[in-house]
Formats: C-alpha cells, sequence, structure tokens
C-alpha cells in the first residue's frame, strides 16, 4: 500500500478502539467521519454501543469533533447534537483545509489529535497530509454515496485490509 494511504492503525469498528490506548498516545481530541463511521450513510440512528464509546471518550477528557463532508447542515448536526460533541460539515475532504478547521474547532495540536474514518482516500489520506494520527474502521454497512462506491473500488486495488503497520504491542 502507498505509505500517504495507510493508515496508523485500523480496527473494525468505532467501539473496538480502545481509550486508555489513544490517551496513552496522548490523544487529546478526535475528528471523526461521519457516515458510516459513526452513522449508517443518512440515518441518523446510533447504536447503544457507539454512544458507549462516546461515553467513555469523554469520561476520559477526549474532545469530539465530527469532520463530514456530508452538504446537509442537518444531518451533521443531528448526530453530533446526540452526542454532545462538535461538528464541521461540507469539510471536502481529503482537502486540508477540512483537518484544519476540525483541529480549530478542537483548539488542540496536530500531535493530539487522531483522525478516524472508513475511507482511505477521504479520511486516512487527509489526515496522514497533516500528520495527524489515523485510525480506519470498516464502514458500518454497505448503503453509501454513489460517488464513495468508486473510491471503495479504488480503495480494493491499494488493498485496506490488515494493516496494523505500527501496532501497538509491537516490540
Ligand atoms: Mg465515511
Amino acid at each position: 500500500m502507498i505509505g500517504i494511504l495507510r493508515p496508523y492503525l485500523q480496527y473494525e469498528s468505532l467501539q473496538d478502539i480502545p481509550v486508555r490506548d489513544l490517551l496513552a498516545k496522548g490523544i487529546r481530541g478526535l475528528l471523526l467521519d461521519l457516515d458510516n463511521t459513526v452513522a449508517p450513510w443518512n440515518d441518523k440512528s446510533l447504536t447503544r454501543e457507539v454512544k458507549d464509546w462516546f461515553d467513555r471518550i469523554k469520561a476520559a477528557g477526549i474532545k469530539a469533533c465530527i469532520v463530514s463532508n456530508n452538504r446537509l447542515p442537518d444531518r451533521v448536526s443531528a448526530v453530533a447534537d446526540v452526542l454532545g460533541i462538535l461538528y464541521v460539515y461540507k469539510a471536502a475532504k481529503p482537502r486540508k483545509k477540512a483537518f484544519y478547521l476540525g483541529l480549530e474547532t478542537l483548539g488542540l495540536k496536530n500531535s493530539e489529535v487522531a483522525v478516524i474514518g472508513d475511507q482511505l482516500f477521504t479520511d486516512v489520506f487527509g489526515g496522514n497530509r497533516l500528520g495527524l494520527m489515523t485510525i480506519l474502521v470498516s464502514p458500518i454497512d454497505e448503503k453509501e454515496f454513489a460517488g464513495t462506491k468508486i473510491l471503495r473500488l479504488m480503495e480494493r486495488m491499494v488493498g485496506r485490509k490488515a494493516r496494523f503497520t505500527r501496532n501497538l504491542h509491537k516490540i
């Protein structure tokens, strides 16, 4: 896989990311993709597991901000409000501006922030461009924006599975 597309860590889902590992890595804030990372595409339902994970994040003092390419402010704010977190919509990831906006919203330094998302070409590529820690998760379900399906084909070409490049437990 091309280096700039390589996530720092990879997990099956958001709720599988251990909060203590984030803290151990000095992470104080998260920039989270919305569609198929936090909630299914165009669906504002949140699972109990996702809500519980956000409760643990908050209890640990880690700030969170959704950075979504979704153009509908109501869609993005509906989820962010339920979780009680910040948000940026119409972000235009992988453009650097999208992540700068997120960093500004969190008020944290690059070294303190991780990007979490389900797409290599928007979330991982964009986060890596700024030198942020990037964490790839598997998409929640198969329903997604038509444009995303093209990116999925490209993801298959570069490969996206089992890329624990800098595993926390590796010696
Ligand atoms: Mg997504």
